[in-house]
């Protein structure tokens, strides 16, 4: 199968999901997530219609993008739009401004701190999502936020974070990102998908935040997160394939 097919069949699925669940499919955003994968890969991603890519190292990135980016520009199509979607080291923050538009993982108020400041000192904005821990588990990264219907505490600590990073001028906050834990059924995923968008809405409403992004659905799980409104799909290997390194 080529990138163009499998993108094809990526396309026939979210269409399929969004008119299950009565959606625009103008309204879900497709990224191809393509780290460990070489720029030829990109760029014939980039030929057969990607305008979003999705990597989730620094040090990866810093090569890979500017050159995909020229090349494609070189031949008169448009620049991507580039996603961070991995965790950030604090060290390696500013690197991130220059290559890309979206963060997807911004899980510490620090890191926001951090990533406005360099913005602002680059007279730019930069659209993050907060990385939530719905799922408990203790293996995932982001803001902890398991349980926070029921116990108060975790409820008040999420919304102080998140009121203090929306406070950021030079940061744009779009919504929420997560990752469901892997399970045998993508069925099985459908709660914390709809876990992120009760969420959501609940911050959207008290803070008097816009939130319109939910990043969350990958390979395993897209179509039912699409169906519990995701807006941004990460996908890698149902585009590229199995990737010999696992990241
Ligand atoms: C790798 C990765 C993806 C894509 O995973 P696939 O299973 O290849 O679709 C999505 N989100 C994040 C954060 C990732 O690291």
């Amino acid at each position: 199968m080529s990138i163009a097919d499998n993108l094809e069949h990526v396309r026939g699925s979210i269409a399929a999901a969004c008119a299950r669940a009565g959606r625009n499919p103008a309204d879900v955003t497709l990224i191809a997530v393509s780290k460990t994968h070489p720029p030829a890969l990109l760029l014939e991603a980039a030929a057969a219609g990607v305008q979003h890519f999705g990597e989730n190292r620094v040090e990866e990135a810093e090569s890979k993008i500017p050159r995909v980016t020229a090349a494609l520009v070189e031949t008169g199509r448009a620049a991507p739009t580039w996603h961070m979607i991995g965790h950030i080291q604090s060290r390696k923050a500013k690197e991130i401004p220059p290559l890309f538009q979206v963060v997807h993982s911004v899980d510490t108020v620090k890191l926001a701190e951090k990533l406005a400041r360099l913005v602002e000192e680059r007279d730019q904005r930069l659209d993050v999502l907060l990385e939530i821990n719905i799922s408990g588990e203790a293996s995932k990264g982001g803001f902890a936020a398991s349980g926070w219907e029921r116990d108060p505490a975790v409820r008040d600590q999420v919304w102080a974070d998140v009121r203090q990073i929306a406070a950021l001028p030079a940061l744009n906050v779009r919504g929420l990102m997560t990752m469901a834990p892997i399970v045998p059924a993508m069925e099985d995923a459908r709660p914390v998908f709809a876990g992120l968008r009760a969420l959501r809405d609940a911050l959207a409403e008290s803070l008097g935040l816009a939130l319109p992004d939910l990043s969350m659905g990958m390979t395993d799980d897209y179509p039912v997160a699409i169906e519990e409104g995701a807006t941004l799909v990460r996908i890698g290997r149902a585009i590229f394939g199995e990737r010999e390194v696992t990241l």
